[in-house]
């Protein structure tokens, strides 16, 4: 099945010399994925003008059919990400009244005037649509270029949340036509070599899904099985293959025990 695609891009010094953890990109690919996209790269990025913005050409060149781009919309000197998209985009910045608006709202709210620094936050690059942060001061962007849906978002996570939650999601939603269908559960008393041979059958048996063990899931004891697909066939695909393993697991190692759980 041939899937839209996505790239992930992430500005900011602080993600290259190891002061913040990039959970930006887990939290849109895992979102992306689920959505209905295949997302093809993430890449931390520094805040330097001539780096990002060849950098962000040559993601356009690769003409993916989504590129969400974080951090670097706030107030401070290194907060570059439009003037970097501008730059790439070769379209001018131009103050929008709506960010103008919103940003007076949330401002005004805290007794803090629209200083300089805080009005740059208005500043898009031509032809981008604004979405509004509703934690945060920075709107984000959506921009429509050469068939690409691109979008801005703030670095901070609960601002980059909001508006990929509240804005982008509904927006894509719009477009894609088979959504993620997925199962996991976990076995224990067993190795991964010991069961391996089985994912490798069942793999065989369901090409088009995702069957893959995980040691050491998010913290779980055991292994955890992840069953995925896209499309109407991977509704009961997931769950013929799920049978097919457990059997397969049973036969191998029959002390091994199973365990189903949510997320
Ligand atoms: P601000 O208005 O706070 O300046 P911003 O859009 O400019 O917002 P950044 O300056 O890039 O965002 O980052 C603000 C903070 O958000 C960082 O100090 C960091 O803690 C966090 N942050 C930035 N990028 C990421 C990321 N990819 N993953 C997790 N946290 C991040
Ligand atoms: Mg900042």
């Amino acid at each position: 099945m041939i899937l839209p695609t996505a790239e992930i891009v992430c500005l900011g010094n602080e993600l290259l010399i190891g002061v913040t953890i990039n959970t930006n990109s887990a939290f849109i690919g895992e979102k992306l994925t689920k959505l209905g996209y295949e997302v093809r790269r993430t890449t931390c990025i520094r805040d330097d003008l001539e780096l990002a913005s060849a950098f962000f050409k040559e993601v356009f060149s690769r003409r993916p059919d989504v590129i969400i781009i974080s951090g670097g919309l706030g107030p401070t000197y290194d907060d570059i990400q439009l003037e970097v998209l501008g730059k790439a985009l070769d379209v001018p910045l131009i103050e929008d009244e709506k960010a103008v608006r919103q940003l007076e709202a949330y401002y005004g709210k805290r007794n803090f005037e629209l200083s300089k620094e805080r009005r740059k936050m208005a500043l898009f690059p031509k032809g981008a649509t604004i979405l509004n942060n509703r934690v945060g001061g920075a709107p984000g962007c959506h921009l429509q270029y050469d068939g690409m849906d691109i979008f801005s978002v703030p670095g901070v996570p609960t601002e980059m949340e909001d508006i990929l939650l509240n804005h982008i999601i509904p927006i894509l939603n719009k477009k894609v036509k088979n959504s993620l269908f997925e199962l996991k559960f976990q076995i224990l008393n067993c190795s991964e070599s010991e069961i391996a041979p089985c994912i490798n059958d069942v793999k065989e048996h369901f090409p088009d899904l995702y069957v893959k063990s995980h040691p050491a899931y998010k913290g779980k004891m055991g292994i955890v099985i992840h069953v995925s697909g896209y499309g109407d066939k991977a509704e009961n695909g997931i769950y013929k293959a799920k049978k097919e393993l457990i059997k397969l697991f049973k036969n191998k190692v029959p002390s091994l025990t199973i365990n189903n759980f949510k997320d």
